[in-house]
C-alpha cells in the first residue's frame, strides 16, 4: 500500500510525531483529496495540547484548512470526480436532516464531525473527505491563498454577520492573528469601521497596513477605556479572537449600548460576565462556530474578488513543531501555510 508522511499527535502536551501512514482509500460516499496547502490554525494548537472539554482519540492528524485535488472517489460519488480542487474543513460533515442541519445550521449539528480533530486531517499529504462538505474553491485563488480562508476567513466572516452591524458602524476586533488579520479585511469589505485590538505592536502595525481605522495595545491600560473614546460610546460590535481568556471580559466592556460581542476564540475556561453592565446596557453576548457551506462560499468569494487577501507563510510539514511553538507564543506574524511542494 502506498505510504503518507503526516504530523501526527500521539500525546496530548507532546511534540507532533512526523509518521508515514497508508494513504486512506475512499468508502462509499467519500473522497480522498491529495493536499496541496494546509494552514496551520490556532485551534490545531489546542486540539494537540487536548485543551478542550471534547478531546479527539489519540492517535489523530490535526489540520482543517486543506486544499487540494481529489485524487480518488468512491463508490456513490455524484457530484465530484477526480482532479477537482476542494478544501477540507473544520465542519467536515454534519447528518443533514436535524432540525440545525434543515435550518442552514449545520455547525451546530449533533452529529457533526471536525476535521483534524474528530475525522483526520490535513497535515498529511492525503486526506478522506466527505463530499457534501468540503469546500469549493475558486479559480482565482491558489490553494495556498484559499487555505486560511477556509477556517479562519469563515469563521471572521461569519462572526461579522453574527455581530449585527450595519455598514458606518464600528466594529472591534480583538487579536490581530490569523483569524483578527482577515477579520479587519472581511470588515472593511462589508463597510465598516474597524478598531483592532492586540497585545503585540507588530500585529497592531500590520492591522494598521490591513485598514484598521485605530489600533489599541490591551497591555497599555484599559483597552475597554480605549475602545469607548475611540467609537463614541462603545463598538456596535465586537469579534473576540483572542486565544486569552482576559480579552473576553474587556471585549464585553468595549460593547456599546444594544450592541453585540460575539466571541470566537477558544481559550479552554470561563470568564466573568459584569451582569449590571450586560443587563442596564442591553448587551448581547453571543458565541459563534465557523460557518456554514453558504457562509464558506460567501467567504471565498471576497477573496477570489480580491477584497481579502490572506498574508501567508509557506512552511513544510517537517516544520510543524516549532511553527506550533511560534502560533503559542504569539510569534507568527499572521498565517502559516504547509506547502506541500516544499520539502
Ligand atoms: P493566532 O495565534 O494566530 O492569533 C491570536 C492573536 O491574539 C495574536 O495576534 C495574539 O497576539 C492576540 N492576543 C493574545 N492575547 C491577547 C489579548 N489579551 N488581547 C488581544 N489580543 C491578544 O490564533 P488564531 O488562529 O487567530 O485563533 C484564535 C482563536 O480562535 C483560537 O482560540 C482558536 O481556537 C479560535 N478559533 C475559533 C473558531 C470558531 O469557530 N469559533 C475558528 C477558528 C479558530
Ligand atoms: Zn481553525
Ligand atoms: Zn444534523
Amino acid at each position: 500500500m502506498a505510504r503518507m508522511h503526516s504530523a501526527v499527535v500521539e500525546k496530548f502536551g507532546a511534540p507532533l510525531v512526523l509518521q508515514e501512514w497508508d494513504i486512506p482509500s475512499p468508502g462509499p460516499g467519500q473522497i480522498v483529496v491529495k493536499i496541496e496547502a494546509c494552514g496551520v490554525c490556532h485551534t490545531d494548537l489546542h486540539a494537540a495540547k487536548g485543551d478542550w472539554p471534547l478531546k479527539p482519540f489519540l492517535p489523530f492528524i490535526p489540520g482543517h484548512e486543506a486544499i487540494g485535488r481529489i485524487s480518488a472517489v468512491g463508490a456513490e460519488v455524484r457530484l465530484m470526480k477526480e482532479g477537482d480542487r476542494v478544501g477540507v474543513p473544520w465542519l467536515y460533515s454534519a447528518c443533514g436532516h436535524c432540525e440545525y442541519c434543515l435550518s442552514a445550521w449545520e455547525t451546530v449539528c449533533g452529529e457533526a464531525q471536525f476535521g483534524g480533530y474528530t475525522k483526520n486531517g490535513g497535515f498529511a499529504e492525503y486526506v478522506l473527505a466527505d463530499p457534501n462538505y468540503v469546500a469549493h474553491v475558486p479559480d482565482a485563488l491558489s490553494s495556498q491563498q484559499a487555505a486560511p480562508l477556509i477556517c479562519a476567513g469563515v469563521t471572521t466572516y461569519k462572526g461579522i454577520k453574527e455581530a449585527d452591524v450595519r455598514p458606518g458602524e464600528w466594529i472591534a476586533i480583538s487579536g490581530a492573528g490569523g483569524l483578527g488579520h482577515l477579520a479587519i479585511q472581511y470588515a472593511k469589505a462589508m463597510g465598516l469601521q474597524v478598531c483592532a485590538i492586540d497585545i503585540d505592536d507588530g500585529k497592531l502595525a500590520h492591522a494598521t497596513r490591513l485598514g484598521a481605522d485605530f489600533v489599541v495595545n490591551a497591555k497599555e491600560g484599559d483597552p475597554a477605556e480605549a475602545v469607548k473614546k475611540g467609537t463614541g460610546g462603545g463598538a456596535h460590535g465586537v469579534l473576540i479572537t483572542a486565544p486569552s481568556l482576559p480579552a473576553f471580559k474587556q471585549g464585553v466592556g468595549m460593547t456599546r449600548k444594544r450592541g453585540t460581542c460575539v466571541l470566537v476564540g477558544l481559550p479552554p475556561g470561563d470568564f466573568p460576565l459584569p451582569l449590571f453592565d450586560v443587563v442596564a446596557n442591553c448587551i448581547t453576548v453571543r458565541g459563534s462556530f465557523v460557518g456554514t457551506r453558504r457562509d464558506m462560499a460567501e467567504a471565498l468569494a471576497f477573496g477570489a474578488g480580491g477584497k481579502v487577501h490572506a498574508d501567508i507563510e509557506l512552511q513544510p510539514l517537517s516544520a510543524i513543531n516549532d511553527i506550533l511553538n511560534r502560533l503559542e507564543h504569539g510569534d507568527v506574524p499572521s498565517r502559516v501555510v504547509l506547502d506541500f511542494a516544499v520539502h
